[in-house]
């Protein structure tokens, strides 16, 4: 038996909701184990098209069981509006392929609420958040100060629970911010309207998982956004506020004690970036553009036109190391088709001197890119199926990245359909 983790390796929206889409035919299980509603997976197959923010990936196979673990930003409001959306295009959701941690802390109405009003407060400083509540949420759940999703069970506690909370909070919100407070009649009315609609598949989902990899069953851990925004290892102030790497996929899935064996990296064939910090390879005017056109690159949850970059093997080699990947899936390669010459940052200059190491956040902002051009294939590639298929140029790309990164491309993905894929 195997478990796998899917991780991003850059800034997010590499494609992993693709892969993991892909990945969970050979998977019984697919957990999330971290982040909230923030980010979106888009996954398209027989189905239809679906943007995803908070439910696994395995959602669309039969027979899989998808857990939102403990280290995850459980938003009962957002999870319900997006299963009726999926539901609405026939995928079954029911208790048996959908478990949610007992353990997973809740996404209180007020957190969207900060989120928004410190957005507002920083103006031209501010960290382009999604405003979804995740960094108010994530603080609120180390300060101890939000309830956990099997608290649904013990009705009369959690009033008591959330009225304390609420009275909290309400100094801040309405001395801090001089908004309005919440009261106890909107609470109870979302506890209604939410949270007994996600109650019934709220279980101890540690026990399922303990007994699952005792059966000898296959886990697929599913991350969001990449290395470069984890909370540790990140751009940090502009990172997210949970950690996005592999490692942390045991703690936050609720099967501590594992041992994860395979870690897919997800890198895509160029650089993007949604919001504000640092981002050394970024390409302005009429070339972003192109690139932003072709590669379809507004953000799924936000609409946010991306910004976009050539490849980046300094922030790649640092985000594979930070994951520990044992093999990367490279997806979008079929976007650069367009391209004479293909653009890659192999270094940085920084301070005057060329380096290959990825810098600490605060001198990111002095580092430029050193770029190299490598011979664009000019022709459609989204038909590949097999190494042989890809033109001589493309495959000089992809074995130059993977001995830039350390680490085999297992994967090249040349379509965002299911089988639009070259496997090595
Ligand atoms: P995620 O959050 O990492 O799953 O990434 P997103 O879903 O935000 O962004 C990836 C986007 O690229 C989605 O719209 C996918 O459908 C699309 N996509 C994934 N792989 C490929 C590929 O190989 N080629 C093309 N053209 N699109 C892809």
């Amino acid at each position: 038996m195997a478990n796998c983790a899917i991780v991003g390796i850059n800034w997010g929206d590499e494609g992993k909701g693709r892969m993991v889409d892909l990945l969970t035919e050979d998977y019984d299980v697919v957990v999330r184990f971290q982040g909230g509603g923030n980010a979106g997976h888009t996954v398209i197959n027989e189905k239809g098209k679906f943007a995803l923010h908070l439910l696994p990936s395995g959602i669309f196979r039969s027979g899989v069981v998808n857990i939102l673990g403990n280290g995850i930003a459980m938003d009962p409001e957002n999870l319900w509006m997006e299963m009726q959306d999926v539901m609405a295009k026939g995928v079954e959701i029911t208790p048996d392929n959908l478990k949610i941690s007992d353990r997973a802390s809740l996404l209180l109405p007020w957190h969207r609420n900060m989120d928004e009003l410190e957005e507002k407060r920083l103006a031209d400083k501010k960290y382009g958040s999604t405003k979804q509540g995740i960094a108010p949420f994530y603080s609120d759940k180390y300060q101890k100060k939000t309830v956990l999703a099997g608290e649904l069970f013990y009705p009369e506690e959690l009033k008591v629970h959330l009225a304390d909370l609420m009275e909290w909070k309400n100094l801040t919100l309405t001395k801090v911010y001089g908004a309005k407070p919440y009261t106890m009649e909107m609470i109870e009315e979302w506890l209604e309207i939410y949270c007994e609609k996600i109650k019934p598949y709220v279980c101890d989902t540690g026990a399922f998982l303990k007994e699952a990899q005792a059966n000898g069953k296959n886990i697929l851990f599913e991350a969001q956004l990449g290395s470069l925004r984890d909370l540790d290892y990140g751009i940090y102030p502009y990172t997210t506020s949970s950690n996005t790497t592999a490692a942390y996929a045991p703690i936050g899935s609720g099967l501590p004690s594992t041992k994860i064996d395979d870690v897919v990296g997800v890198v895509k064939a160029y650089s993007t970036c949604v919001g504000e910090g640092p981002f050394v390879c970024e390409m302005f005017g009429d070339e972003a553009e192109e690139l932003r056109k072709n590669g379809f690159e507004y953000g799924a949850k936000t609409g946010r036109p991306r910004r976009v970059g050539p490849i980046d093997i300094v922030a790649t080699r640092y985000g594979v190391e930070v994951q520990a990947a044992t093999a990367i899936a490279l997806t979008k390669l079929d976007v650069l088709s367009y391209m004479d010459k293909i653009p890659v940052c192999t270094h940085y200059l920084l301070n005057g001197e060329q380096t290959d190491r990825f810098p600490f956040p605060s001198a990111l902002k002095n580092a430029k890119p050193v770029i190299e051009y490598f011979d664009g294939w000019k022709c459609d590639i989204s038909g590949a199926r097999s190494w042989d298929d890809l033109p001589k140029a493309a495959q000089e790309y992809v074995t130059f990245i993977e001995k830039q990164i350390g680490c085999p491309i297992k994967y090249v993905s040349v379509g965002p359909e299911r089988d639009s894929i070259v496997i090595r």
